[in-house]
């Protein structure tokens, strides 16, 4: 049995910085709260459970005056107002890639209609549309285009702002943008701000997919990166099997004359890939 693992598989830069911001505040002692999952890895979380976090779904569940992490995906305007009411004192990790995008936005809000294309249930896409006001929308699909056009051609705003969630899939989001821009009839501004670190893992994704006779891809069962890799690669390689951990491998999809490809979404942390690796070895001879 051959394994290639992706070289760009695992932490990515915005969420190596999270993890390891949380450990130092975790390892102070103090009673630390993290406003929804740190990263989308139940390991990753329970480590820093055991140490003391408390994960939390809503700010009314931290006491006043606490400390609280806002992990790497960001959160709402709101949130930020909300925390300061109750004198917390946040840990600021929202990625820097994401801080970018707010920040864009922010500037062009004034004669723009800003649009989001973007998963609308996502943290980061729910967060980053919170600073574009009024005049915004998000597009998901190509059938979110024409309401959202129709209601950026009645709006007072002359221009268009077009920004995307770092972790979307590139071949959509150049398919959504052809459509729009065939579409609408101001003049559009895009950015594409698809993280560079997204963009190798499904460039990579793509190749290894097409080489191998199977693929494993490694993530968070809530870790949209991660499920974007998995339809890249099924769409290639139908033997494709999307895992959290080495507890959900099935053996008997795999046999010793296989080539395996392994890639891992951005919140996996390299022991996981190295546990299904061995697991793997050790059970398939
Ligand atoms: S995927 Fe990119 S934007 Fe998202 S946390 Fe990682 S480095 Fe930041």
């Amino acid at each position: 049995m051959e394994i290639i693992i992706g070289k760009y598989s695992g932490f990515c830069m915005g969420v190596n910085h999270t993890v390891k911001k949380a450990m130092e505040e975790v390892q102070k002692n103090q009673t630390i709260y993290c406003l929804g999952e740190i990263v989308h890895n139940e390991q990753v979380i329970q480590n820093l459970e055991n140490l003391g976090m408390i994960t939390v779904h809503s700010l009314e569940e931290v006491p006043n005056q606490s400390k609280v992490i806002f992990r790497a995906h960001g959160e709402k305007k709101e949130t930020y107002q909300e925390a300061k009411k109750k004198n917390l004192e946040i840990i600021d990790l929202t990625c820097g890639k994401i801080l970018f995008i707010r920040k864009k936005i922010e500037e062009k809000r004034p004669d723009h209609y800003i649009l989001i294309i973007g998963k609308k249930e996502h943290p980061e896409t729910i967060g980053t549309i919170s600073y574009a006001g009024e005049y915004s929308g998000i597009i998901e699909n190509v059938e979110d285009i024409e309401p959202e056009l129709l209601k950026a051609e009645k709006s007072s705003q002359n221009k268009i702002y077009i920004a995307v969630q770092t972790t979307f899939s590139t071949q959509k989001f150049q398919e959504l943008i052809d459509k729009i821009k065939n579409k609408s009839k101001k003049e559009i501004t895009v950015d594409n701000t698809i993280c560079d670190a997204t963009e190798k893992r499904q460039n990579e994704t793509k190749q290894l997919a097409e080489t191998v006779d199977k693929m494993i891809i490694i993530g968070g069962k809530n870790s949209s990166n991660t499920k974007e890799l998995y339809n890249i690669s099924k769409t290639i390689q139908k033997n494709s099997y999307i895992i959290q951990n080495k507890n959900d491998l099935e053996f008997k999809n795999f046999k010793k004359s296989d080539t395996i490809g392994i890639m891992a979404g951005a919140s996996t942390p390299k022991e996981t890939v190295e546990e299904v690796i061995d697991a793997l070895k050790e059970e398939i001879k």
